[in-house]
Order: C-alpha cells, then structure tokens, then sequence
C-alpha cells in the first residue's frame, strides 16, 4: 500500500507519530512534516484544541472527524479523558448531533438499513468493510433519549454507543457493527426537512415492520454467527417489550433500556443501602415514567428483593409503584394498561399528580424515568425531603433538558440531604458552604463490561442473573471514599478496570448458569477480561 492511502486508514494511521523507520518502510518520505511526536503529545493537543471549543457540537463534530481519521488516537484520547468526554460523545451532546444529524454528516458511520434493502439484507451486509463482528447495536430511532422519533437519524446513538463498546469496555472497534433500522418517521419537523437523511415517508408498523426486523435478525445470525450479541437500543416501548420477548430465545439480545437501566440503577440503589441502611425489601420505591426504564428497573429490582427474601416476585412488586402520563398506575385501570404496565397495577384508589402519590405513597426512593424534564418540582422533592432524612433521588432521563431535575434543585430543595444521581451528568453544587458532587446513573457503567463479559464466555443467552451479577459487581466497585462523598456510583475515570471486573463477574454467572459455550472456563476471570480489552496505544 502508498504511504499516501496509508494516512488515509484511519485503522492504521498515527499521523506525526509515524517513526523515522515507518516513514522510510511505508513510502511516507515527504508526506509528513519532519517533526515526529508521541501519541501522548497528540493527545495533548487534541485535548487542548477540544477546550477551544465552546459549543458541545462542535466538540463532537472533531471527535467523530478524529475517528474518522486516526481511530486508535480517539480511542487512547476517549480512554485518558473519559470524564470530559463522555458527555461529547455520549448523552448528553449526542443527542443534539442526531437532531441535527442531517447537516452535521459528513462520512456516514455504520450500517443503514432501510425498507428499501427489503429481501436484501444479507447482500448489503456484505458491503460492510468487516466480517467478525461481535457486537451490533441496533436502533429504528424511534426514541432517541427522551428527544422522542429522529428517524434514520438516531443513527448517532448506534455510533455513540459502540465508540464506548471499545473504550470502556475493550471490544475491538473492527468487531462493532452499528445499524439503523429506517422504516420511516412519523417526525413532521424532519419530514419537512430538506436536510433529512432518512426515508422520507411514515413509520411503517405492523407486518411490513416485524418482516423487516425478521429478515435482519435472521441475516445476522446468518451472517455472524449465534454469539454476536445484538444490543436493541432506543425503540419505542411499543416495539421494544415484543423484540427482546421474540429474539431472546433464538439470539444473543440485550435491551440497553430495558435491561442496561435496570442493572445500573439496582447497582446504585444497592450501593446507596450503605448510606441510608436497610435492605431493599425494607424500602418503598415510586417512579414517574412506566415504559422500558421504569419497569425495567421495577422489574429488576423485584428480583433481587425476592431473591433476597424468598417472597414471591408478585408480593416483592408490591412495594414499587409506578406514575405514568396518567397517574398513579392502579388496579381499576388494568383493563386499559399496555401489558408491561399491568404487574404494577396494585389495589389503589386513583392518584393524578406525581407528588400527591409521593405524599400518599411515602416513597424512600424516588426514580425519574419519564423523559419529561422538570418534573420533580420543588413540592415534589420537598415532600420527599420530609418524608425522609436522606431521600434517594434518580433523575435518569437523558439529555440534560429532560432531567426530572438538576442537581441544584435537588441538593437545595432537600437542604442537602438527598442522594443524587442523574442520567446525563451535572456540575458539583454548591449549597450552604459545602460541595456536592453528584454521580451518574448512567448505563455506560454497565453495557460495556456486560457485553465484554458475554463475548469471553461464549454465552449464546442472555438472562436475569447475569444482570444481577452485573449489578453486584457495578455496587462493589463504589468506595468508602465515594460513599464519604455520598456518591453511589464510581467515578467513570477507573471504568476500565471497573468494565473488567463487571466482565468477571457476568462471565463467571454465565459459566455458572451452562451458557457459556468458551470452555475450558479461564481461572482468573478479571485477568482474563483485562488481557482480552482492546488497547489503543500505537504499535509499530
Ligand atoms: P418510554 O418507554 O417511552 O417511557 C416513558 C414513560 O414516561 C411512559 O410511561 C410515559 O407515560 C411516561 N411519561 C412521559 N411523560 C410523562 C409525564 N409528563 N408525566 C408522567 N409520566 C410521563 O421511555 P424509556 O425508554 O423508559 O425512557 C425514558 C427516559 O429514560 C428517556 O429520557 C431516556 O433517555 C431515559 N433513560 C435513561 C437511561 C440512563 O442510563 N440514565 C437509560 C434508559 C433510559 P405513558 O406510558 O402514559 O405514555
Ligand atoms: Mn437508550
């Protein structure tokens, strides 16, 4: 190959970093300025041209221009600097890049599939450059965060979603696939937008949808393989349920709403029985937001309490309530409740407002997971507050503008006494003198290790336990030092080690339950883990 296509791969090219030696044995003589530098001083010059920027989307439009162009750089940059740049390349500034996907695009990434590509699936898979691919993320961009239906624009979130595959979990970058489903939007805004990407016509639903989402899980598996593990990521609720229930017996799926929350959110909730006491069956739960978050986490959550207690999962679901965009979620409502809404509907008079079921309902924990932002007023968390001495409160919608609340509102209406955790991260606060750093619920805490986890073992499943065991091994990672901040997550700058250890623990489980298929089962699981993380310095 010239020297000339060689700075052109961005799988291969180290820009300036290029030796004397590879210059001479690549044909690079003259392509490059004289000055050769280390991967470490590229990094600080990325890193200090991205402080330059002041708008977030343009931080992101460099990010994805660099991996573009030098593919290990953005990863060792992603990997050194992961607490500033998570949130570019992740919630909450992706969320602004697949709004404004269509203006923004400049070398497309992954693989569009549309209604189009109907009963060609496989053939246009193989225009896809790689063909050991471990794990897909897949979106129809029907709701993208809580911004709700972007069309063939979510896009961003499959791309997003795998960049931290690798950086914080070590999945190979060649081994990732990010796909997007078009069948269409029912987004006015984008169909009258002359910059659209997508097809531009309405969702198709129904047999035409299902077919299309067939004939692509079948192509995968023709394709890849039975252990590539398909993430679903950002369906609609109305979708979401029936293709993890449909795939989870024939495929290796995973819903990072559904599933990912759920996990993240036991995680912290267990390491939070640390600061308030108790067990979880000694606390009451209530949510606003009932669709895949919410009952989700619900769900989970009732597991483990009933794992714990040996109580049926049908009275551990008692002590969790949930609030949708109609109330308080009863039994007189059943009749008209979407199905993975109905185990939540407890005997109970009607509720309307959120905080009047905080007021009747006396919740310890409260969980936003409604995609509606500002829903946790003043009233609500001052009802919480005074109701307990150290009220739990999750604000887990993403991006920042859907936050239930700020950290501000709930370290000041509490009169800091709340523990806090968000989806999308917030600056430390400062109320009455003293400093409070609030963590992120986040699933990128998990997904990455998971997913590492699944892939060394093998498994061909996922299931329940592996959650749990995901969840334990998230909670045992936070430390005193965390705990004496009233952080109930790590910090994300160990999350590789944190990855390998959550990757421990999910393979092991899977070894535990036969769905590990990698035998024989290594004996030191976290060292395993490690030594199979991909690592981004340059080699020669
Ligand atoms: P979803 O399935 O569409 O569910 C949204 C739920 O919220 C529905 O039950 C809906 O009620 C309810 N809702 C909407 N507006 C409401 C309002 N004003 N008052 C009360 N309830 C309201 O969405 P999802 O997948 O669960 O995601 C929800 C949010 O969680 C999104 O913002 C997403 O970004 C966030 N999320 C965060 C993480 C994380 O890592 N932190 C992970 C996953 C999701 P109806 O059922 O009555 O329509
Ligand atoms: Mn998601």
């Amino acid at each position: 190959a010239s020297g000339y296509s060689l700075l052109r791969d961005p799988h291969r090219n180290k820009g300036l970093a290029f030796t004397e030696k590879e210059r001479d044995t690549h044909y690079l003589s003259g392509l490059l300025p004289p000055v050769v530098v280390s991967q470490e001083l590229q990094i600080k010059k990325l890193m200090h041209n991205l402080r330059q920027y002041e708008v977030p989307l343009q931080k992101y439009m460099a990010m994805m221009d660099l991996q573009e162009m030098n593919e290990r750089l953005f990863y060792k940059l992603l990997i050194d600097n992961v607490e500033e740049l998570l949130p570019v390349v992740y919630t909450p500034t992706v969320g602004e890049a697949c709004q404004k996907y269509g203006c923004i695009l400049r070398r497309p990434q992954g693989l569009f599939i549309s209604l189009k590509e109907k009963g060609e699936i496989i053939e246009v898979m193989k225009n896809w450059p790689e063909d050991k691919i471990q794990v897909i993320v897949v979106t129809d961009g029907e709701r993208i965060l809580g911004l709700g239906d972007l069309g063939c624009q979510g896009m961003g979130i499959p791309v997003g979603k795998l960049s931290l595959y690798t950086a914080l979990g070590g999945i190979r970058p060649s081994a990732c696939l990010p796909v997007t489903i078009d069948v269409g939007t029912n987004n006015e805004k984008l169909l009258n937008d002359e910059f659209y990407i997508g097809l531009r016509q309405r969702r198709a639903t129904g047999q035409e949808y299902a077919e299309l989402l067939h004939e692509f899980m079948a192509a995968v598996k023709q394709k890849y393989g039975e252990k590539v593990l398909i993430q679903f990521e950002d369906f609609a609720n109305h979708n979401a349920f029936d293709l993890l229930a449909k795939y989870g017996t024939t495929h290796l799926v995973f819903n990072d709403d559904i599933q990912g929350t759920a996990s993240v959110v036991l995680a912290g909730l267990i390491a939070a029985l640390k600061l308030v006491g108790g067990t979880l069956a000694d606390h009451t739960f209530l949510f606003l937001g009932a669709g895949e978050a919410g009952t989700g986490i619900a769900e989970l959550i009732a597991l483990e309490m009933s794992k714990q207690t040996q109580a049926p999962v049908e009275e551990t679901r008692k002590k969790i309530w949930l609030v949708d965009s109609k109330g308080l979620i009863v039994s007189s409502r059943k009749e008209s409740l979407q199905h993975f809404k109905q185990p939540w509907a407890h005997e109970h008079e009607p509720v309307k407002e959120l905080v009047d079921a905080v007021k009747i309902i006396k919740p310890t924990v409260l969980i936003g997971s409604s995609g509606a932002g500002r829903t946790f007023t003043k009233e609500v968390v001052e009802a919480m507050a005074f109701f307990n001495e150290k009220p739990i409160i999750l604000s887990l919608s993403n991006p920042t503008s859907q936050s239930e609340c700020t950290a501000e509102e709930a370290y000041t209406w509490s009169q800091g006494r709340a523990i806090f955790a968000s989806g999308s991260p917030f600056d430390p606060v400062e109320y009455n003198g003293k400093v409070y750093a609030s963590g992120q619920a986040n699933n990128a805490y998990i997904f990455p290790g998971l997913g590492l986890g699944l892939i060394m073992s093998g498994a061909i499943r996922v299931h329940d336990d592996i959650l749990l065991a995901a969840s334990e091994a998230l909670a045992a990672e936070v430390t005193q030092e965390n705990f004496d901040k009233g952080l109930i997550y790590p910090p994300f700058t160990n999350i590789r080690k944190i990855s390998a250890h959550i990757a421990a623990r999910v393979a092991a489980k899977a070894y535990e339950l036969g769905l590990a298929t990698h035998l024989p089962q290594p004996e030191n699981l976290v060292e395993y883990a490690e030594s199979c993380m991909y690592n981004p310095n340059y080699q020669s």
